[in-house]
């Protein structure tokens, strides 16, 4: 039986624009009130939490920088003190930087490491004391087939998502008794802001002929909230470039 999220609390990094405002709006759909995390894009977090709303759930936006230790503790008290404490977790957020792989600096890689890998480890860590007392909790990373092929961006970004199927990992081996499933996914080209600006990016990478669309990837995170007996995967949404 699949687990009603009507009335949980969701929180998705990144969700003012692309694969993170699909999911905020399709947990939405599923009954869950929902978080709405930004870095600078106000205008674009406030119209994800209109579309909430109109789903029939409470919304709120929320400006933190994820790969901050000091924005994530206060991102995660307001969201408790305004909707509640977190029940559903999607770690969305994320950058890419595509640059010659010679020409990667330091600089480029902490950067990418910072918001890609750490945000997520800085997020998980505020909010699973509150999952463990209430004995139930879903946590999601958004990775990438990069974790899985290298990808078209480059190594530090491949590392930062393949650092994230290790959280995964870890994580739901320390919570298999606690209620709290933790899974991947790994897309693939989705239309979004991320893949329209990367020249790299085409269609023709993928077996199936197309990009996809953030609402295909933003089921399958409903459906890992919904299912309990599913923990420490990796759903790959990537149409077909990579085959588990
Ligand atoms: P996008 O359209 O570029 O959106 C990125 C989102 O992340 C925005 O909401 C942005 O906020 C937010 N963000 C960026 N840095 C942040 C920070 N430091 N703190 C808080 N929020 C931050 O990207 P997308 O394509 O939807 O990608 C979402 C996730 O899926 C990323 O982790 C990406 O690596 C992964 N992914 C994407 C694809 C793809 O083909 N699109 C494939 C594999 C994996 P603002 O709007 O305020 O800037």
């Amino acid at each position: 039986m699949l687990d009603d999220l009507t009335g949980k609390i969701a929180l998705v990094t990144g969700a003012s624009r692309g694969i993170g405002r699909a999911i905020a709006i399709a947990l939405a759909e599923a009954g869950a009130d929902v978080a709405v995390n930004y870095l600078s894009r106000k205008t674009h977090a406030v119209e994800t939490c209109a579309a909430i709303r109109k789903a029939g759930s409470r919304a709120l936006p929320v400006k933190a920088n994820v790969a901050r230790a000091a924005a994530v503790a206060r991102l995660a008290a307001t969201v408790e003190l305004e909707l509640g404490p977190v029940d559903i977790l999607v770690n969305n957020a994320g950058i890419v930087g595509v640059k010659p792989v010679e020409d990667i600096s330091e600089a480029d890689w902490d950067e990418m490491i910072a918001v890609n890998l750490t945000s997520a480890f800085l997020v998980t860590q505020q909010v699973l004391p509150g999952m463990r007392s209430r004995g139930w909790g879903r946590i999601i990373f958004i990775s990438s087939v990069a974790a899985q092929t290298g990808g078209i961006t480059g190594p530090h970004y491949a590392a930062s998502k393949a650092g994230l199927l290790g959280l995964t990992h870890s994580y739901a081996r320390h919570l298999f008794k606690e209620g709290i499933t933790v899974n991947a996914i790994a897309p693939a080209l989705i239309e979004t802001d991320m893949v329209a600006g990367n020249l790299q990016a085409s269609p023709a990478a993928i077996p199936i002929g197309r990009f996809g669309a953030p609402s295909e990837v933003a089921a399958v995170a409903v459906l890992l909230a919904q299912n309990g007996f599913l923990t420490g995967q990796t759903i790959n949404v990537n149409g077909g470039w990579y085959m588990s």
